[in-house]
């Protein structure tokens, strides 16, 4: 009886494990032919400078212009992405798409914008990642300071010592890095001293009700005077309202980026927003 029923649990396993490596191998199938096929596009999100009042920045976000179920935001796909081992690719692909993008601006439009580009840690930890970054600006003819990799919390501390190396680095280049989700990982206020990063973003789950709630407020206020009390610039996001945007400039924020302002654009309608501006 045992034997019987431990084989039946273990059938039952493997049919699971099949049906989810069948799942994957046909994953792997189509998001390689997407990535051959460019069916990944760039939506550009807003960033609005509360000093100046002007648009100074955009961030960079991934989508997939899928034939069949058309178009996916990356909470549909990035995890597939990365159990199949190809954050890597996907990474590189947008890099180049996110400078291609921001080099035509230029030429079209006479028009610099800083642009932010999501890393994963794959992609971040790659020791080829400078020298790519570096044949990147070369080629498409843009100044290292219009562009900024977001990277998160997690992505430093896998690896505190290289990750302090290639930011380092990074940072001599002229690029900027920022910390993404800020406030959502493990984080160090050790590496925040001695990592030369250029901002912080204060993670959305911290904006939503930030202006109602106390605790909320108490946070909010002291990442904004830590970031700058350590030099660092500071971005809000997910700011959904009137309200968050005013009381985020009353409290000295620097910058802040959500649906009030702007959800992610095509590009089309973020060029004719830019131009307008
Ligand atoms: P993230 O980098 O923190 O990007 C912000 C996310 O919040 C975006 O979701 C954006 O659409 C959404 N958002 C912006 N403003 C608001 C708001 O006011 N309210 C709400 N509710 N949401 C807002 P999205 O585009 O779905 O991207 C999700 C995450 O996927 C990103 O979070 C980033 O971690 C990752 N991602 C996106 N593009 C790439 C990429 O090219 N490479 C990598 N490795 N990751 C990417
Ligand atoms: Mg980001
Ligand atoms: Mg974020
Ligand atoms: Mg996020």
């Amino acid at each position: 009886f045992q034997a019987e029923s431990h084989n039946v649990a273990s059938v039952k396993y493997k049919d699971g494990m099949q049906s989810h490596g069948r799942r994957l191998v046909e994953a792997e199938k189509t998001i390689r032919q997407a990535l051959a096929q460019q069916e990944f596009i760039l939506y550009f999100q807003p960033q609005l400078n509360l000093l100046t009042n002007r648009i100074d920045g955009v961030e960079a976000l991934v989508r997939w212009q899928h034939p069949e179920k058309g178009l996916l935001a990356p909470g549909e796909f990035l995890s597939d992405i990365a159990a199949l081992g190809l954050s890597g690719e996907l990474d590189n692909y947008v890099l180049e798409l996110a400078c291609q993008t921001n080099a035509r601006w230029y030429q079209t439009y006479r028009r610099r914008v800083a642009i932010a580009v999501n890393l994963s840690a794959t992609e971040f930890q790659d020791p080829k990642l400078i020298a790519k970054i570096q044949t990147l600006l070369l080629s498409y003819d843009i100044p290292p300071k219009y562009l900024e990799l977001e990277i998160t919390e997690d992505v430093v501390i896998t690896d505190i010592r290289s990750a302090m190396d290639t930011i380092f680095v990074l940072q001599n280049m002229g690029i900027k890095v920022s910390i993404d989700d800020f406030g959502t990982g493990y984080s160090s206020l050790a590496y925040l001293r001695d990592l030369p990063i250029d901002k912080i973003k204060i993670d959305r789950s911290f904006i939503t009700e930030f202006a109602a709630n106390d605790s909320d407020l108490t946070i909010v206020k002291s990442m904004i005077r830590l970031s700058h009390g350590l030099g660092k610039r500071v971005l809000a996001e997910g700011v959904e309202s009137i309200e968050q945007l005013n009381l985020l400039r009353k409290l000295g924020c620097d910058a802040v980026q959500g649906y009030f302002i702007n959800p992610p654009l095509p590009e089309e309608k973020f060029v004719s927003y830019l131009t307008r501006k």
